[in-house]
């Protein structure tokens, strides 16, 4: 199993012409910094990070804050070595990450006496430096790592390795979307082979049509936890199978079936080359459901029968589903499903009408075979991811169980609150809270402290994020402008109430409702003496042309008289981007059309860190919301048309914005500190930091559906297939 020491390999920078090599013998003093930089705990460390920073603040930008890379690639090792200062962190850092990897105080003590938990996601968001996440399912499947390490969990994680990760995009002088994808080098990242105890490479394959898929295993250390990621790019296949994991939803319905059969299938069988028996099996998404294929089919090649093998799968499953929007299900035709399945009948010991039941839904062009379906149905515990998309939920698919009392619930999403709250407000926050805070953050009463914290203290910290923010996005947008062959834009106004949007660009998520009117926008962004900017960012997949199109809107609207300076949009959203803008925007905000957010979770990284959320009451935010902790988009009702709700929703963004926002933010009191604002801003860190953290989120997923299900596998004890 990978836990031979880390060597930092040679760089060999793929993309330039010379191929340079530099290997680097970390000094003595510094011989754990590879052990640190292969695990993941540095992203949510401060100290960590600064630490890496320190070592070569270039390198450390230029390289996506990517450790080993800059591990491999400074000469700045052995001067740091002999800083004292340097060590002096050194050792802080080394100590509490030994410290925590110990163990310590946990609700759920991983003490080897549980077989663990296994998590599928199709994407896992950890940190920029390794891109396989498109948006919010894969950093909530990230955060999710991340919390179960912080509680003890036993957790492995299951996931695919692209090595082109998902696109990086660009944004042309008319503001149309491009889309580079860049190979990366497994070896520059924290990402290690799995070997078997024989100190072999494992290997698993996965039947495709015509021929064994062979995959490779890679693992990935999140604090206590293990990700291991399949990967086909291997000599032993085909060169166009060695793609097929090339990119993170970035194929034909043929490549995605492959990819799915990649995670469920593949995911299992490198679970048990790897010696993992788990009890309970989680899929994020439809995208994971072939594993309980592969779990049946390796308990009828033990003696089980179909139907057995299928309860006994469905009472050790744990199914989580995101989607409101019914295209966004993946299903596929029953050509293409029988060409790649043809040989699954007789491996689940049932015919083509028995597994075929198991994901049919019949679509206004005939018969599908829906992975949503197959996953609802081969698992028990089911949930939606908010209270609202539980109801929306069940009204999907309710009917799929009538009879048998089975249900769907809900574990609304959080967030990791170490990963996504600014260090400086962490150190604040020390000053007024008591010392178990950072143990509890679930705990609404921990956070009674926000009261006790000075208007001014907390105005203060605030400022100094936004300035950062606002540096980071002038820099960012000069070198985009640059790049278009457009002029500089005017600086920020620092003073200017500010509002960050960033997501996905899905057409439900409307980025272009705040252009409804644009007159009355220029308006408010002109406002006499209360001057309003905005800061947009966000991805459109690529086949989104609609999406592609809003992005353009705002990019046009962008280079607008009344508008420049004032309204801008970033290229090449992610976490790092993410970071930066909800730690240091005055307003988040998120207009999607109800009722199709299923959570969202950016805004509660915002309102963590101190930014009121200023929304639809969709998804996360109807739970959150208690009129004095940010503000209300629209109302709670149904609409007879899209666009009435549109214009409605149009209406009263603006008119809150004129009418509350604006007025409150530059209410001052003498002292110059907005404390009115500063009330909202207080109340907001004090509602959603415990309730929305992924450390309330994960421990609600062990408490209500993994452990009571733990135990239901036939797992350990029993080794089929
Ligand atoms: C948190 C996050 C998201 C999710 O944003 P929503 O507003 O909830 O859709 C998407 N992408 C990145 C990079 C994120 O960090």
């Amino acid at each position: 199993m990978a836990d031979e020491p880390p060597k930092i390999p040679p760089v060999r920078e793929s993309r330039g012409e010379a191929v340079t090599v530099m290997r680097h013998d970390i000094p003595g003093e510094l011989s754990r910094l590879p052990e640190l930089a292969y695990n993941l705990w540095w992203t949510w460390s401060p100290e960590a990070q600064e630490l890496f920073r320190r070592l070569d603040p270039g390198l450390w930008e230029s390289t996506d804050h990517n450790p080993i890379r800059l591990l491999a690639q400074t000469d700045r090792l052995r001067a740091a070595a002999s800083d004292p200062g340097f060590a002096a962190l050194y050792e802080r850092v080394m100590r509490d990450f030994g410290a925590y990897l110990e163990g310590g105080e946990r609700p759920f003590r991983e003490d080897g006496s549980r077989d663990p938990v296994a998590y599928f996601s199709m994407e896992f968001g950890l940190h920029e430096s390794l891109p396989i996440y498109s948006g919010g399912l894969g950093v909530l499947a990230g955060d999710h790592l991340k919390s179960a390490s912080d509680l003890g969990v036993p957790l492995v994680g299951v996931g695919v390795l692209y090595a082109q990760g998902y696109f990086r995009q660009r944004l042309n002088a008319e503001g149309r979307q491009e889309e580079a994808y860049e190979s990366f080098e497994p070896g520059l990242r924290p990402l290690r082979l799995v070997r078997n105890g024989a100190g072999e490479e494992i290997r698993v394959s996965v039947e495709l049509p015509g021929r064994e898929l062979r995959l490779k295993v890679w693992e990935v250390r999140v604090g206590r936890v293990r990700l291991l990621l399949l990967d086909a790019d291997i000599p032993e296949n085909r060169e166009e199978d060695r793609r097929l994991t090339a990119r993170l939803y970035g194929g034909g319905e043929r490549v995605r079936l492959a990819q799915e059969l990649i995670l469920g299938v593949g995911g299992v069988r490198a679970l048990r080359a790897a010696g993992l028996h788990p009890d309970v099996y989680h899929m994020n998404e439809g995208h994971a459901a072939f594993l309980g294929l592969e779990r049946i089919r390796e308990l009828v090649a033990g003696g089980r029968s179909f139907e057995e093998a299928r309860e006994l799968v469905a009472e050790s499953s744990v199914f989580t589903t995101h989607t409101p929007v019914p295209a966004g299900h993946d299903r596929f035709s029953p050509e293409l499903f029988w060409e790649f399945m043809g040989g699954w009948p007789r491996a689940l010991g049932t015919d083509r009408e028995g597994l075929w039941n198991l994901g049919h839904r019949e679509e206004e062009w005939g018969p599908t075979f829906n992975m949503t379906v197959l996953a609802l149905r081969l698992s028990r515990a089911r949930n939606a991811v908010s209270e609202l998309h539980g109801e929306v939920t069940r009204g999907m698919w309710g009917n799929l169980f009538s009879g048998n009392g089975s249900t769907i619930t809900h574990i609304t999403n959080g967030v990791h609150t170490w990963s996504w709250l600014a260090g400086e407000l962490g150190e604040l926050f020390d000053e007024y809270a008591g010392p178990a805070w950072r143990e509890r953050v679930e705990d609404p009463a921990v956070w009674e402290f926000v009261r006790e914290i000075p208007a001014g203290e907390l105005w203060r910290v605030h400022l100094k994020l936004k300035e950062r923010m606002l540096r980071f996005v002038e820099e960012r947008l000069r070198a985009q402008r640059e790049r278009a062959g457009l002029p500089p834009l005017p600086a920020f106004d620092p003073e200017a109430l500010t509002l960050g949007f960033a997501r996905r660009f899905a057409t439900y998520k409307r980025a272009t409702l705040i252009l409804s009117d644009i007159e009355r926008l220029k308006r408010i962004v002109h406002g006499p003496g209360r001057p309003v900017q905005f800061v947009f960012a966000g991805k459109a997949h690529p086949a989104d042309e609609p999406g592609k199109e809003f992005i353009r809107a705002l990019y046009r609207a962008s280079e607008e008289e009344g508008l420049a300076g004032r309204f801008v949009i970033l290229e090449d959203y992610d976490m790092n981007i993410a970071r930066h803008l909800v730690q240091g925007s005055d307003v988040w905000l998120n207009n999607p059309r109800r009722p199709l957010e299923a959570s969202g979770t950016s805004g509660q990284k915002a309102a963590l860190n101190g930014a009121p959320n200023f929304s639809v009451l969709d998804g996360w935010w109807c739970e959150a919301y208690d009129g004095e902790n940010g503000w209300a988009i629209g109302e709670e009702r149904k609409y007879a048309s899209p666009e009435e709700q549109d214009a409605a929703d149009a209406d009263s963004l603006y008119r809150t914005l004129e009418e509350e926002i604006v007025p409150l933010y530059y209410r001052r009191e003498g002292s110059g500190v907005p404390e009115g604002w500063v009330a909202v801003m207080k109340r907001a860190v004090k509602t959603v930091a415990p309730a929305f953290s992924t450390q309330r989120m994960v421990r609600e997923y062990a408490e209500r559906l993994y452990f009571p299900r733990a135990g239901t596998s036939p797992g350990r004890s029993r080794r089929e297939g």
